[in-house]
């Protein structure tokens, strides 16, 4: 037989992955159960149903930094997921954890973003206090599990539950509504803590890439930071891309021979291994890390537009909390089960950047 069946691709996770990776025939339940696939693994499927959502496809439009209509080269949230998941597939490769379920978070671990970024999530948390509140990663799993709801059962993409655990890393405001069998909390698969550390590699290397783009800085003044002068000379070549590239490459292999040893010897049950950089390297993206928030999140290029966005935020909230007949039909039936203003905030924060900008609530 040429072809891989599921059972066979099961039969290699058990066979090759480290004793602490997660395998799918054990944390591929789903709240409604359902057949498994003749080809694909749970995970595998998560990660399908993930890329083929409206809400992924959504993340074209959404800000990573800069506004997604600011130009057609910066990052969006979209091309931002995509970088998170094929280094999150190759650390969890290289660390024999399980690539499929790193690929599914990476995809799935921004869903939750609202438009204009950071900026726009603390404008929703504000308008939502004493209601639950809004914070993106538990968003992220609501989308998932709720209203993503195309195939008409009530458990949105019914994705594994280990998946919709790693989603929900990372504080969730009190009363947030999520499914009752995510609560209490319970600690998310080493995958999900994987995809947290390529996230911000990711983000460290393209924002500093949209910096430069933007002219938000010199080049000069990238050339003093300690990882571009290391990237710098192992790249051999002062081109900014290929010593960004490098700079990525750096900070990938070090997350894999810093942490290979202890994924190794860990067995479930046991003691869960802490992901994390070694000691010069850690300190040095956090050098990054400060630089970029000083010289390109927190300038006034940047945070301008963030703020009238945040502006647009508040204005579509208070105008559809006062004419909740101008939301959606879909909407609308939800109200009498999630209250106007958890409606509202759902509303708003699935919109991209640009249908805030033309909404039209007059
Ligand atoms: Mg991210």
């Amino acid at each position: 037989m040429v072809w891989l069946r599921r059972e066979d691709l099961e039969d290699l996770e058990c066979r090759q992955l480290a004793p602490i990776a997660a395998r799918s025939a054990r944390l591929g339940g789903r709240r409604l159960p359902e057949a498994e696939d003749a080809l694909r693994t749970a995970f595998q499927r998560d990660r399908d149903r993930i890329i083929h959502s409206p809400a992924f496809r959504r993340l074209q439009g959404k800000t990573q930094v800069l506004a997604a209509f600011e130009g057609d080269h910066f990052r969006t949230r979209l091309s931002h997921s995509l970088e998170v998941s094929q280094m999150a597939r190759g650390v969890a490769t290289a660390l024999r954890l399980n690539a499929d379920l790193a690929e599914a978070v990476a995809l799935a671990h921004d869903l939750g973003h609202p438009p204009f970024g950071h900026v726009g999530e603390e404008a929703l948390h504000a308008l939502m206090a004493g209601q639950g509140g809004f914070r993106h990663n538990a968003q992220g799993a609501r989308i998932v599990d709720y209203l993503e709801d195309r195939y008409g059962h009530g458990h949105g993409l019914n994705l594994t539950l280990a998946t919709r655990r790693s989603l929900l890393k990372g504080r969730v405001p009190d009363g947030f509504p999520l499914s009752p069998d995510l609560l209490p909390k319970q600690p998310p698969p080493l995958e999900a803590h994987l995809v947290d550390l390529c996230d911000k590699i990711a983000y460290l290397g393209h924002d500093l890439d949209d910096g430069l783009r933007a002219q938000a800085f010199p080049m000069a003044e990238a050339e003093r930071l300690e990882l571009w002068r290391e990237a710098s000379r192992a790249a051999g070549n002062p081109s900014p891309s290929r010593v960004i590239s490098e700079l990525i490459s750096l900070l990938i292999h070090d997350l894999v021979t810093t942490n290979e040893a202890e994924v190794a010897r860990a067995i479930p049950g046991g003691k869960e291994p802490h992901l994390h950089h070694g000691e010069a390297m850690a300190v040095a993206s956090q050098q990054l890390l400060e630089f970029l928030r000083e010289h390109f999140y927190r300038s006034a290029r940047v945070l301008d537009v963030m703020h009238a966005g945040q502006e647009r935020i508040r204005s579509a909230f208070g105008r559809l909390l006062a004419h909740p007949e101008q939301l959606p039909p879909s909407a609308q039936a939800r109200i009498p089960h999630d209250g106007l203003h958890r409606v509202v905030c759902d509303y708003v924060a699935g919109m991209t950047d640009r249908y805030l900008v033309r909404l039209d609530l007059t």
